[in-house]
């Protein structure tokens, strides 16, 4: 990422705005970070089958997009982690800035534990939960990174650090995907190869709303079009080319 210490400036201000609600805090979350989730079961011989969660991740911040698949165990432990670095902030003088970013991670909703084997009940809530969690580490990563770039030189810094190699390595970005978001700037956004997305066969239109995915192939289709055919097979729908990852477009 090519952000600099202006973008980190226009960001500050919406993290000092008092949040309410759990709900409230979601929305701002995906307002910039869309989560599709998907569930499957896998079992293994000799071990209990369990629940894997697909998320397809949209990031507006970075205008990237990619496939991530993670156990609820696997959230879970990536929160209790953010929760200590929350607290071990919260006792340190001049972390301020880090602490309100951190904040959320033990506010907002997530699922809880539960002792006995996944239910469908336990599952439909994990779905959402999880979902909005992994939406809410993105931004985090992103805000991290800015406070990064805003390089200064105290304890802050290396604790953003830290937390931006954390959540990097838990978001497993398609390498293809991790390069372009260090080079892509909020201002050259790529334009979609075609006019029309080819699963449901209609011209891009700005006032649709519809966020537009391309697929490191090269093509593109509508994001509510892609995602439902990604939850059956990951592959493109034109060209057959693996499809875990790719960029935004947009057409105007
Ligand atoms: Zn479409
Ligand atoms: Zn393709």
């Amino acid at each position: 990422m090519t952000l600099g210490k202006d973008s980190f400036n226009t960001v500050e201000p919406s993290f000092s705005v008092p949040v309410n609600s759990a709900s409230t805090e979601n929305k701002r979350f995906n307002a910039c970070v869309d989560v599709h989730t998907a569930t499957s079961i896998v079992s293994q011989v000799g071990n209990a089958p369990f629940t894997l969660y697909t998320f397809t991740v949209a990031c507006k911040l970075t205008n990237t997009w990619w496939i991530l698949q993670k156990r609820y165990s696997q959230v879970y432990k990536l929160r209790k982690t953010l929760c200590t670095s929350w607290f071990e902030c919260k006792l340190t003088s001049g972390m301020k800035s880090l602490t309100i970013l951190l904040d959320h991670a033990h506010k907002i909703h997530f699922p809880r534990r539960h002792l006995s084997l996944d239910d469908k009940k336990i599952v439909h809530e994990r779905k959402e939960g999880l979902g909005d969690y992994i939406a809410y580490v993105v931004w985090l990563r992103h805000a991290c990174q800015l406070l990064v770039n805003a390089n200064r030189n105290d304890q802050c810094h290396a604790k953003a650090h830290e937390i931006v190699s954390l959540t990097t390595k838990f978001m497993e970005q398609p390498a293809a995907v991790e390069e372009e978001e260090e080079i892509s700037n909020s201002t050259d956004q790529r334009k979609p190869t075609e006019d029309e997305c080819a699963i449901c066969m209609s011209n891009y239109d700005p006032a649709d709303n519809d966020t537009i995915l391309e697929l490191t192939c090269g093509h593109s289709f509508h994001e509510s079009c892609l995602v439902k055919w990604l939850d059956n097979k990951q592959t493109c729908p034109l060209c057959r080319n693996e499809a875990l990852g790719g960029f935004i477009a947009a057409i105007n």
